[in-house]
């Protein structure tokens, strides 16, 4: 590809997530979004596969057919001339430490939320790793056509809960059965939720933002209750400010329903628009790399195991950040220095499975791996060698302690723990004094991976025994002593050996903090 081509395909790319809590509408919202894009020909297919087939057990069986956990895992498709690359963030059974790593791989998020909840639990979880990256985020508010909370509520609920400025770009008419339509702030007109008697599905607005007096719904109070509460938000509200949303400080709020598919190509179009064509990245040396650097460069950001015991292959999703990606390319790994050939490719598409023509900084591809890759690896193509910034560490919230079955076969059992910790799979750690195995993984499905994987890529079967739910908090090794561990903060040591509490609830960890007031305990992610 020449340079100016190069720019023109890294510019048209736009690479997001989704996140949300379970059951606030991200998959039907998904696939309205493919279907604006031509990808899916009726709705329902996302829904189909992802009811029964995201759900853990079967994530074990997925592999007989392979294609489906892997192509779900990246929906590409186009719109208004832009190339769109909407990576999944499980939620549900399968929310690992996956969910958090595949929000390094996005140049922008969309928040979905249930317009009666408001902000959910694993919302909040996941607008934290994406709020640390400093990239754009985007708001639906969900389900309109139910009767929900008070618009004005919902937006300060941003602020109140997650600390994010709400920009209304559209306000609600009403809701449930009373909706009415859409004031969109910004393209000047009412959004209808169904078309008037003369066919129309959106009423200008004149340059005071008011409708002409002859339209019907000028006299209803429908209308010009919207009004007030335009007039309302213009005066107190926030003021849009794009460099705000650009740096995820403040987020543009779109209202609809993504079930009735209402307000969502609005929201479509105004965030392919808005959201970033990818940046920059961060280098370890300090450095940054630019997207339409001419050689090829990315990091693996999640790897997802074969669960078939006859091959023992993997999938490396890889996040370009620079360059054009070829089939059968030369890379280098940078944490050893191999050089491999690339040579079997996945591209990801909504149904099919094709092999990569061209992928360019910000696309995903999908290498199979048998063993080279570990989670954080940068490849690149080229002289200089590229090595992306580390993947940030989240704090595990669910501990297992962990032992082989058979003590015979303490070797395969060590082998195995340390090649899935080193991939990523799940977080080890070890006692203090005792020096007894206990796993942390961000969901319960990272054990069960990890105990099916044990057993048949590694034949060593064990035994895994809950602890439940702890808050881990990291101290200064300087500041510890033994004598602060009890029953209710058990003290173990992570893979770099640093020493942490992991308390039995967050009224253990303010015992601890008032009994000990000068130890600072931290979190990770
Ligand atoms: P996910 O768990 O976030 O992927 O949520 P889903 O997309 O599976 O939606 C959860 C439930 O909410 C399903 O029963 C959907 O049909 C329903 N739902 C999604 N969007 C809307 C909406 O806009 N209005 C209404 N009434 N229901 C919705």
């Amino acid at each position: 590809m020449k340079p100016q081509e190069l720019k023109a395909a890294v510019d048209k790319r736009r690479t997001f997530a989704i996140i949300s809590h379970p059951d606030a509408g991200k998959t039907t919202i998904t696939e309205q979004l493919l279907l604006f894009g031509g990808v899916i020909r009726e709705a329902g297919t996302v829904k189909g596969r992802k009811s029964s087939h995201f759900a853990k057990s079967d994530w074990m069986a997925i592999e007989k057919q392979r294609g489906i956990s892997v192509t779900s895992s990246v929906l590409q498709f186009q719109y208004a001339g832009k190339q769109i690359n909407i990576l999944d963030t499980p939620g549900h059974e399968d929310f690992s430490e996956d969910t958090y790593r595949t929000l390094m791989a996005v140049d922008a998020a969309v928040m979905v939320i249930d317009s009666a909840k408001g902000i959910e639990a694993q919302t909040k979880k996941l607008f934290k790793v994406v709020k640390q990256r400093g990239i754009p985020i985007f708001t639906f508010m969900n389900k309109l056509d139910r009767d929900g909370r008070e618009p004005l509520d919902l937006i300060a609920e941003l602020e109140d809960l997650l600390g994010i400025e709400g920009y209304a770009m559209n306000w609600p008419m009403g809701m449930g059965k009373g909706l009415a339509g859409l004031y969109d702030r910004v393209d000047h007109r009412i959004e209808l939720y169904r078309e008037n008697e003369a066919g129309e599905k959106y009423l200008p607005l004149d340059q005071d933002g008011k409708l002409d007096p002859s339209e019907p719904l000028a006299n209803d109070s429908i209308y010009t209750d919207t009004l007030d509460s335009i007039e309302l938000l213009n005066d107190a509200g926030n003021q849009f400010d794009l460099k705000k949303v650009m740096t995820g400080d403040q987020t543009p709020v779109f209202f609809g329903s993504a079930l009735t598919n209402f307000g969502v190509e609005t929201f479509l179009k105004h965030f392919v628009e808005m959201a970033p064509a990818p940046g920059p990245h961060k280098l370890q040396d300090g450095r940054e790399i630019s997207p339409t650097d001419p050689n090829f460069s990315g990091f693996v950001f999640k790897i997802q195991a074969n669960m078939n015991p006859n091959h023992r292959d993997r999938i490396a999703f890889v996040r370009i950040g620079a360059g054009e990606f070829e089939r059968g390319m030369d890379v280098t790994l940078a944490r050893t220095g191999k050089v491999l050939r690339l040579n079997n490719s996945t591209e990801f598409m909504a149904d099919t499975r094709e092999q990569v023509q061209t992928a360019v900084a910000g696309d995903i591809v999908g290498l199979y791996d048998t063993g080279n890759f570990q989670i954080g690896d940068s490849i690149y193509a080229g002289k200089d060698p590229v090595e992306y910034e580390k993947l940030p560490q989240f704090t595990p919230e669910l501990f297992m302690r962990v032992t082989p079955k058979n003590v015979m076969k303490q070797k395969s059992f060590h082998k195995g723990m340390q090649q899935l910790v080193q991939e990523g799979a799940v977080q080890l750690y070890r006692t203090y004094t005792t020096n007894d195995y206990i796993l942390g993984a961000v969901g319960q499905l990272q054990f069960e991976v990890f105990k099916f994987r044990m057993q048949n890529e590694y034949n060593s079967e064990v035994v895994m025994t809950p602890i439940g739910s702890r808050v881990a908090r990291w101290i200064d090794p300087d500041q510890l002593d033994e004598k602060m561990s009890s029953s209710r903060n058990l003290l173990v040591k992570d893979s770099q050996g640093l020493p942490l509490f992991l308390f039995e609830n967050q009224y253990a960890e303010r015992w601890f903090a008032d009994k000990y007031p000068d130890v600072k305990l931290t979190a990770k992610l």
